[in-house]
C-alpha cells in the first residue's frame, strides 16, 4: 500500500485539480484530503477522520455513500455488458428503462430524454437543440440565450458563458457570444434596503423586458435558469418571480430552460423543481441526482412541442448530428434506474422536504441573531447562511477577508463538511436527502460552534 506521503508528492507532481488553486497545491501550500470510504452522511480519509458531509459531495450524493444496491447494480452491469453506444437506435435495458423512469416523473408536458455525461455537456446539447429548433423553424436570427448573473450552468466555453460567476469567466475570454446575462433573483443581495419584494420582483422583470426590447425578440431564444439558485448564494426565488419572468418568455416566443441539475430528484422536497415553482420548461437539465453521483450521467429531456419540431427536423435533414460516445452509457443508467428505486423506496423526496424544513429552521433558530449573519435562507435540503460586515447597512465583507473560507475551515475543525460558496461570504449546506434530524442538529452545533470561533 502507498505511503500518505508517496500519495501525497504524486498528487503534487501529476494531478490538475478543478477548481483548485494550482500554485499553491502544486507547492504544498494549501489543505489535501484523500477520500477513501463513506457510508450514509459520512465520508472517511486516509488518516481515518470521519466527516459530516453536510454538502453531499456536490450536492451530488443524494441517497448518501455506501449504498450496496447501486453498487451492485453498477458491477452486474459491468459483468454483463459494460459498454455499447446509443447511436443509430441502439440501447440497453437500463437506458431503455431509465428514460421510463425519468418521463414517468417528470412534468406533464415532457417527452424524450437525451442522456450525457455530466450537467455541462447537458447544457451544450440545450444550446444546440435550441438552435437546431429555431433552424428547423425558419428563424435564423433567433439564437440569444439569456442566462442570470450568479446562475451556474458549466464550465466549458458555452455554458461556462451562460454561468454568471465571475471566477468562471475571468481569463477565460468567457462569456462568448450569444449569451447575455440579466438580473439574479436575489433580493439580499441585489434589492435596495428600502425595496419590497413585490418591487424587486417588478425591477428583474423590467431589466428583463429592456434587454429583450434592447436586443430584439426575434434575436433571443431562450432563457436559461435554476429554480432556486445554486453555486451562486443558494438562493430561493422572491414571490412571483417566476411566474412573472415566465409571462414576459411566452409573450416574445422564447423558450425556457430549466437547469434542474441540483434540484431535480428531489432535493427541494418535490421530485421536480419545475412542479414545485410552476415552471412549464421547454428543456429540462438533470445530472447529480439522477444517479446520486454513483457513476457519471446527466439528461436533457424535451417538451413535446420541441420534440415535434427536432422529429420534423431529422425528416427533413436527415439523423440528428449530436451524440457522444458515452451517452446513455450502460454503467451510468444502471446505476440511475438503482437509484431512483432507492429514492422511492426510502421515501428521500418526502424526507428531504421534512428533515429539510427542520434543518432550515433549526440553522435560522441558531443563527439568524447573530450580529453578522445577514440571511438565513433555504428550501427542502439547501439551505444558506450570509455573513455580512453590518447588518443595518447590509455592508459586506472585503474578498480578501475571506470569511467564508475561515468559516468553512473552522466547521471542518467540528466534522463537519460545508461548502463557502465562490462569491460573497456564503456558507452552503446541501447534506444528502437521506440525512435525520439528529445528525441536522450535528450540523447545526457545529457551525454555531464554528461561527463563535471566527467572529469571537
Ligand atoms: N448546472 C447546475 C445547476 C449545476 O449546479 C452544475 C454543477 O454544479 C452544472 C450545471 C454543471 O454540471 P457538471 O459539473 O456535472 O458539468
Amino acid at each position: 500500500m502507498l505511503t500518505n506521503d508517496q500519495l501525497d508528492r504524486w498528487d503534487r507532481d501529476n494531478f490538475f485539480h478543478p477548481s483548485t488553486h494550482l500554485g499553491q497545491h502544486a507547492r504544498g501550500e494549501s489543505p489535501s484530503r484523500i477520500v477513501t470510504g463513506g457510508s450514509g452522511v459520512y465520508i472517511e480519509d486516509r488518516d481515518g477522520t470521519k466527516l459530516l458531509d453536510a454538502f453531499a459531495g456536490l450536492y451530488c450524493v443524494n441517497v448518501g455513500y455506501g449504498r450496496s444496491e447501486i453498487a451492485d447494480a453498477i458491477a452486474e452491469q459491468a459483468k454483463q455488458l459494460a459498454y455499447y453506444h446509443a447511436y443509430v437506435g441502439h440501447g440497453t435495458e437500463a437506458s431503455i428503462t431509465l428514460a421510463k423512469m425519468v418521463l414517468d416523473r417528470a412534468p406533464e408536458n415532457m417527452s424524450k430524454v437525451y442522456f450525457g455525461l455530466g450537467g455541462s455537456d447537458a447544457n451544450e446539447t440545450n444550446v444546440k437543440m435550441v438552435w437546431y429548433y429555431n433552424n428547423i423553424l425558419g428563424r435564423p436570427e433567433k439564437k440569444k440565450i439569456i442566462s442570470r448573473w450568479r446562475g451556474y450552468h458549466g464550465s466549458g466555453i458555452m455554458t461556462g458563458s451562460l454561468t454568471g460567476l465571475a471566477g468562471f469567466h475571468n481569463k477565460f475570454d468567457l462569456p462568448r457570444a450569444p449569451i447575455l446575462h440579466t438580473e439574479a433573483p436575489y433580493y439580499f443581495r441585489r434589492a435596495d434596503l428600502d425595496m419590497s419584494e413585490a418591487d424587486f420582483v417588478a425591477h428583474c422583470v423590467a431589466e428583463l423586458e429592456a434587454m429583450i426590447e434592447r436586443e430584439g425578440a426575434d434575436t433571443i431564444a431562450a432563457f436559461i435558469g435554476e429554480p432556486v439558485l445554486g453555486t451562486g448564494g443558494l438562493v430561493p426565488p422572491p414571490a412571483g418571480y417566476w411566474q412573472a419572468i415566465q409571462r414576459v418568455l411566452k409573450k416574445h416566443d422564447i423558450l425556457l430552460i430549466v437547469d434542474e441539475v441540483v434540484t431535480a430528484f428531489g432535493r427541494l422536497g418535490a421530485m421536480f423543481g419545475s412542479d414545485k415553482h410552476g415552471l412549464e420548461a421547454d428543456i429540462i437539465t438533470i445530472a447529480k441526482g439522477l444517479t446520486s453521483a454513483y457513476a457519471p450521467l446527466s439528461g436533457s429531456i424535451f417538451s413535446k412541442r420541441m420534440w415535434e419540431v427536432l422529429e420534423r427536423g431529422t425528416d427533413e435533414n436527415g439523423p440528428i448530428g449530436h451524440g457522444w460516445t458515452y451517452s446513455a452509457h450502460p454503467i451510468g443508467t444502471a446505476a440511475g434506474v438503482a437509484n431512483l428505486k432507492l429514492i422511492d423506496s426510502l421515501g428521500l423526496v418526502e424526507n428531504a422536504g421534512k428533515t429539510g424544513a427542520y434543518f432550515n429552521a433549526a440553522m435560522a433558530d441558531a443563527l439568524s441573531g447573530h450580529a453578522h449573519v445577514g440571511d438565513v435562507r433555504g428550501e427542502g435540503m439547501m439551505c444558506a447562511v450570509e455573513f455580512v460586515k453590518d447588518k443595518a447597512s447590509r455592508a459586506f465583507f472585503e474578498t480578501s477577508d475571506k470569511v467564508g473560507p475561515k468559516l468553512a475551515t473552522a466547521l471542518l475543525g467540528q466534522g463537519v463538511i460545508a461548502r463557502a460558496m465562490p462569491q460573497g461570504d456564503i456558507i452552503g449546506f446541501a447534506p444528502p436527502l437521506c440525512l435525520t434530524e439528529a445528525e441536522a442538529d450535528i450540523v447545526v452545533d457545529g457551525f454555531k460552534a464554528a461561527v463563535g470561533e471566527v467572529f469571537g
